[in-house]
């Protein structure tokens, strides 16, 4: 069919440069180990920290709630699509995030799209830091409030755009729990101080920090002993938590509000029963069973040492996310390449993930892997890394 020669000319250039990338479709469940291509190879590549996504008491929760209520719900939430399951999951998360309220949402994406584009208007001014999560850069954009980007974790930076903005009725300081190429976590005790010095608001995005940082896996907030100082936030229900959804944990002002104004909240179909009733039992595993908390920082701490005694640039990671930095884009993708070869699965990332000469091949370690394919892996990258000369 003609009319798409331009974007096939896009995708040529790709090809050319060595960055178009195929999908990698996995043959069986998700987990420490999966198969690609007819092998068996170690995985580094998924957010599944916890393994949760194919816990026993997760799988079983959703057949049982698939099996007494069904698929599907049939419509949003505001029209018919409420089941008392939804209510009771935000329940929990409230409790668990010690905050007044809580409100799920589809996806970590679509909350921060729905939140961000409710809250602001042209009166107001979010001030974020530059190395932000696509979905929040998607949500500032619905809105027609001022913008100011601050430079990655500076201080400096986002004082000076805190003095440059007194005059907007509400600032809002938006900022990324764990950056998730990094793997670094964002300097919240510094910017609670400068939010309660300048009387802006914070919204914490905790995707990567949720199940990972603090007690019980409440995310960076309890982690620093912030609990009822951070005005929003954001956590996802994919990652650590192991199935689908995006929540807001706030007060019940602002959770009262987003159920009238929130977009993605009121104009798309809520969660099936087996996603919400699966979510409900991971808090509770997350509860009841910290040890697997303490096995993924384990694993953490064993791989980096790991990684970086091998001579490797992991940058500024203080978590499970653990990128390996090679600068070149084809060079990262080919390094990802070499890996696979080797048994390893750990994607190259790439302009426009991250900025130009930063590629890199981001790990993720989980709770679910032995120390033998932990080591298993850190021989690979050893082999992958000396036949493409980025160790010595
Ligand atoms: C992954 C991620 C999201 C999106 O979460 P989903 O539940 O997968 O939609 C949002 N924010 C950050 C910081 C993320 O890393």
């Amino acid at each position: 069919m003609k009319g798409f020669e331009y974007l096939q000319a896009e995708l040529d250039d790709m090809k050319k440069a060595g960055t178009f990338r195929k999908l990698v479709p996995l043959q069986t469940a998700q987990g420490s180990k999966v198969t690609i291509d007819g092998r068996e190879v170690i995985q580094l590549s998924s957010n599944n920290y916890l393994g949760l996504t194919s816990h026993p008491r997760l799988r079983q929760a959703a057949i049982d709630a698939s099996r007494k209520f069904g698929a599907g719900t049939g419509s949003v939430r505001t029209i018919a699509g409420t089941l008392t399951m939804h209510e009771q999951l935000e329940k929990k998360l409230a409790t668990f995030k010690r905050t007044e309220a809580s409100l799920v949402f589809q996806s970590g994406f679509t909350t921060n799209q729905g939140v961000l584009s409710a809250i602001l208007s042209a009166e107001d001014v979010v001030i974020s830091d530059e190395l932000n999560h696509a979905s929040i850069i998607d949500g500032i954009r619905l809105t027609k409030a001022g913008r100011r980007v601050y430079k990655h974790v500076d201080m400096k930076s986002l004082e000076t755009a805190l003095k440059e903005t007194g005059n907007y009725r509400t600032r809002l300081i938006v900022t990324d729990g764990v950056f998730s190429m990094d793997g670094n976590i964002a300097p919240l005790p510094e910017i609670v101080d400068l939010a309660e010095k300048y009387d802006a608001l914070i919204m914490v995005d905790d995707a990567h920090a949720s199940g990972v940082l603090g007690k019980n896996g409440r995310g960076t907030v309890n982690h620093f002993g912030l609990d009822g100082r951070v005005h929003i936030q954001v956590g996802t229900l994919s990652k650590g938590i192991g199935v689908l959804g995006g929540y807001v944990a706030s007060t019940r002002t602002l959770i009262d509000y987003l159920i009238h104004k929130g977009r993605p909240f009121l104009f798309s179909t809520s969660h099936p029963p087996g996603v919400t009733m699966a979510c409900m039992e991971a808090i509770d595993v997350l509860l009841e069973e910290p040890g697997l908390i303490e096995r993924l920082w384990e694993n953490t701490k064993f791989f980096k040492k790991g990684l970086i005694t091998l001579g490797y640039n992991t940058g500024m990671s203080e978590t499970p996310i653990t990128p390996v930095f090679v600068g070149d884009e084809a060079l990262a993708h080919g390094f990802s390449d070499k890996l696979m070869e080797y048994g390893v699965f750990a994607q190259g990332i790439a302009f426009p993930t991250v900025a130009k000469g930063s590629a890199r091949v981001r790990t993720i370690v989980t709770a679910q892997h032995s120390k033998q394919e932990l080591q298993q892996a850190l021989d690979a990258f050893e082999k992958a890394g000396k036949d493409l000369g980025i160790i010595g």
